[in-house]
């Protein structure tokens, strides 16, 4: 089974327009040779702007976040229409710090996915359990609480879906989870996704979680993993360049 592979950045609330211009600019003319693998930059909005100018073809836009609903009241808040019109093709929902930093509730993030998959977007669902929760045991009750709460309402027939899990624990604190325990959250994903009516083999399912330019030559030896999804060393080009050749 070939699937898709990724190397996405989330950069997060980091980079400026004029920052996030250059940064592709320097990205863009490396030698972008892995036509398997999909580049994908989620930069902040504003920034989404910037980076849309610069493009070339091969790399495409995300954004990190989006309301469900289509327009009106709702202040500080951008919907599917306007990431659309700045030729965004992907959104990141679920993400830990969504989660945890703005307590956005599994029921909400369940309404952006739907809006986004109804919109003609592509949702990268992140999942994944907090220390506390992987110490008590309780790994595959929170991945299977996530996904089933997030993928209600769902044509299970959709292509359009990629997953990163993301232990929480190893984001953003250069702590890694080990290969075992990454292969087997996703074969966990997998196996929920499949008996959820999803086809479990056909959906990408990344890793993301201090992936550095070090470890993830090692961690692209995992069959399971299907790519990456990179905060803090997304954030200069040379570190998500070599993340990016880590790729066979
Ligand atoms: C992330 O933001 O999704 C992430 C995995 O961050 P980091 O790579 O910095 O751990």
């Amino acid at each position: 089974m070939t699937r898709q592979q990724y190397c996405i950045a989330n950069w997060k609330m980091n980079k400026t327009p004029s920052e996030g211009a250059k940064f592709v600019n320097n990205f863009k003319i490396k030698d972008l040779y892995n036509s398997q693998v999909k580049i994908i930059l989620c930069p902040p909005y504003p920034t989404l702007i910037s980076v849309k100018e610069e493009l070339i073809g091969g790399i495409e836009l995300g954004a990190q976040n989006v309301h469900f609903e289509t327009k009106g009241a709702f202040t500080g808040e951008v919907s599917t229409s306007m990431l659309k019109d700045l030729s965004c093709v992907w959104v990141i929902l679920g993400h830990s710090e969504r989660r945890h930093v703005f307590l956005e509730e599994d029921e909400i993030i369940q309404k952006k996915l739907v809006r986004v998959l109804k919109d003609g977007l592509h949702p990268i669902l992140c999942i994944g359990e907090t220390l506390t929760e992987r110490e008590s045991g309780k790994t595959e009750t929170v991945l299977e609480s996530q996904l089933n709460s997030a993928l209600d309402g769902v044509d299970s027939e959709t292509s359009n879906l990629v997953i990163a899990y993301e232990p929480v624990w190893a984001i953003g604190t250069g702590r890694t989870a080990s290969l075992d325990m990454i292969a087997d959250a996703h074969k966990t994903v997998r196996r929920i996704l499949s008996n959820l009516g999803f086809n479990g083999q056909e959906i990408s399912v990344l890793y993301g979680g201090s992936v550095n330019p070090d470890n993830a030559e090692e961690l692209n030896s995992i069959d399971e993993i299907d790519g990456f999804l990179i905060g803090g060393a997304s954030l200069k080009e040379d570190s998500f360049y070599q993340i990016y050749r880590s790729f066979k």
